[in-house]
């Protein structure tokens, strides 16, 4: 108990209760269903409890009158006292006092206080002949909490309680001289100040309610929006994974498609060439030309069916890498002795441009060539006739695109075969560019398309190419031509250097 620096002038001391419950103010966070509306409200998270005890505080600092409030469960949230100290003690400390007392107390405290629910203020007489006024706190008709206000001496009180002088060893004469410092006042005089009180807490209560109300709606649409979110988070999980597994179904049919298809094409391959050879008696030169279609038109299914199968090999995660020492001039000379048959027809000339003395590549050789090929055999498709094909090597020293271009601290000096693929064709429009890497992106995707493809050789390059912690980009110009620039790292790529993982 500490004494109250604000008793003021007058002689009755008042006493602040320093040992109330601490409250969490508005620690409901978790909104019972129903909603905030719907569920009751507790004095204690309603108010704020420091700015409440200073006004009860300064209620009692005014009419020397004791303060209690109690939370309509019974918990005590307020208890100033004054004047009463000496009296109360007294009886307190005689047995049957004691007895008396807390059976007072628990009646005032008890829930379901007679009157109080209906509104009422009502009296208690303390069989000491002190007094008690009990109001109830009150929002839109539900109990809220009870004031106990006293105790006081009544008006017409000349006497202690008939009840204290039956008492054996008790001396009513000292205890009526405590009161002195108990403030006497008429039941008038304590109705005119619970009316001014009861304004005040009524104010307070509905200023508290109405940020309450505010702040739960508040919290109540957030939790729901919440609650929306996470749900429509859980389905796009969902969504998700069930795209993983058709995407995972989708590359096991394709891979058992393509294997199944390649052994019969293959035959028809070999019988249209054996026909063409005359192994099976002559044929005349329309025959000849049939076969020749035949073969033709076998050898590019054969080779969309290889595409198919290298694409849902890469996606199933299957892709092994298997380097070796590569000499880079002997890679060109293969690269393009593939593709001069292609080119020739066409008349599209090819030129090989390889920097002397490249250092020895550490890369897997079926993918680097098949990298290049792809890149020729696109070159040579969309570059019209008496066009220029450029395939060229070099080293090349500095910082990788991506770091360069994301602004980031990657190494600056790392070194890499650069192989740059260019044609003299039809370009790519600025905003295709990026996409030509997706699988199955082809610019022009009509119907009535001018070129052949399936629109995977790129993106089978672009996956080669990471799977090397190379990097692929391209440059165009409409109706000028294009440069597909492959990089391939001469040494493993070092701490610092940062490289985006391949996808696959
Ligand atoms: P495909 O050639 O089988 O269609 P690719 O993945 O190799 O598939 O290429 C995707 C698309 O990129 C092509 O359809 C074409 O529109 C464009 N493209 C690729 N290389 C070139 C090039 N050298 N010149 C112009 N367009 C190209």
């Amino acid at each position: 108990m500490t004494f109250d620096p604000r008793q003021g002038s007058g002689s009755l001391p008042i006493i602040l209760e320093d040992d109330l419950p601490v409250i969490e103010e508005f620690a409901t966070t978790d909104t019972p269903p129903g909603g905030v509306l719907e569920r009751e409200i507790r004095l204690a998270e309603l108010l704020d409890m420091k700015a409440f005890r200073e006004v009860c505080a300064s209620f009692v600092d005014l009419y020397k009158i004791g303060i209690k409030i109690f939370d309509r469960d019974g918990t005590k949230l307020v208890d100033i006292r004054v004047g009463n100290g000496d009296w109360c003690g007294y009886i307190f400390a005689h047995p049957t006092g004691r007895h008396e007392c807390t059976g007072l107390v628990t009646k005032i405290k008890q829930f379901n206080y007679p009157g109080l629910e209906q509104g009422e203020v009502v009296e208690q007489h303390c069989f000491s002949g002190l007094k008690y006024v009990i109001m109830p706190i009150t929002y839109g008709g539900d109990l809220l909490g009870r004031v106990i206000y006293g105790p006081f001496l009544p008006g017409d009180l000349r006497s202690p309680g008939e009840e204290v002088t039956k008492w054996a060893d008790f001396d009513p004469q000292r205890l009526w001289s405590y009161g002195d410092k108990i403030r006497r006042a008429p039941d008038e005089m304590v109705i005119k100040i619970l009316t001014n009180f009861r304004g005040v807490v009524d104010t307070i209560t509905f200023v508290a309610m109405k940020a309450l109300m505010t702040s739960q709606l508040h919290v109540e649409s957030i939790t729901a929006s919440y609650n929306e979110l996470s749900q429509a988070n859980r389905r796009l999980r969902e969504s998700f994974e069930k795209l993983q597994e058709l995407d995972r179904l989708k590359s096991n049919f394709l891979a058992m498609i393509s294997h199944e298809l390649r052994t019969p094409l293959t035959s028809v391959i070999g019988y249209s060439e054996m026909l063409v050879e005359g192994m099976a008696g002559p044929i005349n030169e329309e025959q000849r030309q049939f076969l020749g279609t035949i073969k033709e038109k076998g050898e590019s299914l054969l080779e969309l069916i290889g595409s198919l199968l290298d694409m849902s090999k890469i996606e199933a995660g299957a892709m092994d890498v298997h380097p070796s020492e590569l000499h880079v001039p002997e890679l060109l000379e293969a690269a393009k002795t593939y593709i001069v048959p292609q080119a020739a027809k066409k008349q599209v000339r090819l030129v090989v441009e390889c920097e002397p003395g490249l250092p020895q590549l550490m890369a897997d050789r079926d993918k680097v060539k098949q990298s290049l090929i792809n890149l020729l055999g696109n070159a040579v498709k969309f570059t019209p006739q008496q066009g220029t094909i450029r395939i060229g090597a070099r080293l090349f020293v500095g910082p990788r695109r991506k770091n360069a271009a994301a602004g980031r601290f990657g190494a600056p000096d790392e070194r890499f075969v650069r192989f740059d693929v260019s044609d003299t064709g039809i370009g790519i429009p600025a905003d295709k560019l990026e996409r030509v890497f997706q699988s199955f992106y082809q610019v022009d995707n009509s119907i009535t398309r001018e070129y052949g493809g399936t629109g995977l050789g790129l993106a089978i390059v672009k996956r080669f190419v990471e799977a090397h912690q190379g990097e692929i980009w391209v440059e165009s110009h409409e109706g000028r031509g294009t440069t597909f620039s492959l990089l391939f790292p001469l040494e493993k790529p070092r701490t610092g250097d940062v490289v985006e993982a391949p996808r696959f």
